[in-house]
């Protein structure tokens, strides 16, 4: 069978980019059934930034609470801590030695995470897509429903799978596919138009966190940076307007409709009609997840059995995985 795989860093409160981005989806396609579906909390990611160690644990029960509360069924999908299954970090290492330091050099998202201070950074966010390579190949995952901010990650990861079965003559691992479909796959942020909307972004007020009450989400929406001009009526009119565009495609994605539609149902709307329908919209959407993962955080425990279950059957995935991988690369095993 197809399988997927996917996760998502506790590197701070879950924005509304990840839901639409990436949770929302995950969730259609365990619903879909035409795949396994394997979902990870990749805390070793998120420490490849400083995280407060108290905070790490709060930060990952609230991602496997929002995966639960937004549909994330532990019986049908696996759920589980990335640390939890020692697998992924072996692995990582033995691509670590396939991967190149030129391909390592192209990635965009560690120039964008370093800045202008790369030489400050740790080697664990250099090497974070060789990791992210483990994640999904330990699975022998077929597809990896992402972000658009993520597709240079899947395509680095079929390169090392590519290089690793040519290197060794064997035929290991499947080059899985990036999935990256429909409206929002790059919800950006909302005080810039030209950057993503990151939950470990600066400022609270450029992003909606799934948590937000409806009073901040409205009044984030209504700050929300936008030129003066009214919707336009078509969608080509949205061009060289990307927080106009992305306000659009937020409205597409939460109303499960095309973006033209959209326009076709708010005909020439200036922002002081658009923003609070889709803040009103958000907030539908949004509410009964915050609610339920209230809910869910209320007893850490059962989040924490759920996940060491979820772990369990992911190690008898990824277990054999890893030995076959040893015992092609000559590793000698006792
Ligand atoms: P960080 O700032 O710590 O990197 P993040 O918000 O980028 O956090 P990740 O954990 O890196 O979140 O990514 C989890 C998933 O959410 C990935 O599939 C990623 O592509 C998707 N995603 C993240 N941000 C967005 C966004 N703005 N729009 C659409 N998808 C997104
Ligand atoms: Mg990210």
């Amino acid at each position: 069978t197809p399988r997927v795989f996917s996760g998502i860093k506790p590197s701070g409160g879950l924005t509304l980019g990840n839901y639409l981005g990436a949770i929302k989806r995950f969730v259609q396609t365990q619903d879909a059934a035409t795949h396994e579906t394997i979902y990870c909390v990749a805390d070793l990611h998120a420490i490849t930034v400083w995280q407060d160690p108290k905070e790490l644990h709060a930060a990952t029960r609230e991602v496997a609470a929002a995966f639960l509360a937004s549909g994330i069924d532990p019986e049908r999908s696996v759920l589980f801590n990335q640390s939890q299954v020692s697998q992924h970090a072996e692995l990582a290492w033995i691509f670590n030695c396939v991967t190149r330091l030129g391909w390592m050099n192209r990635m965009t998202q560690f120039k964008e995470k370093a800045g202008k201070n790369a030489e400050a950074q740790s080697l664990g966010l250099y090497a974070y897509p060789s990791l992210m390579a483990a994640d999904i190949l330990l699975y022998h995952a077929t597809h990896v429903p992402v972000g658009e901010d993520q597709k240079q990650h899947v395509e680095l990861t079929r390169d090392i799978a590519a290089k690793f079965n040519h290197d060794y003559k064997v035929d290991l691992f499947p080059l899985p596919e990036p999935v990256i479909e429909g409206p929002a796959m790059r919800v950006m942020n909302l005080r810039d138009g030209t950057r993503k909307m990151s939950k470990s972004g600066e400022s609270d007020m450029e992003r909606i966190n799934l948590t937000d009450d409806a009073d901040t989400i409205l009044r984030k929406f209504q700050k929300a940076r936008t030129d003066p001009a009214p919707l336009p009526e078509t969608v080509e009119g949205l061009q060289g307007r990307p927080e106009a565009r992305n306000l659009v495609e937020i409205y597409a994605a939460l109303a499960g409709i095309a973006p033209a539609e959209v326009l076709a149902r708010h005909p020439g709307a200036g922002w002081g009609t658009f923003k609070p329908a889709l803040a009103e919209l958000a907030v539908e959407t949004l509410s009964p997840v915050s609610r339920e993962m209230a809910r869910l955080m209320a007893d850490p425990a059962e989040i924490d059995r759920l996940l060491a279950r979820g772990a369990e059957r992911a190690r008898a995935i990824a277990a054999p995985v890893l030995s076959r991988t040893y015992e092609v690369v000559g590793l000698l095993r006792g």
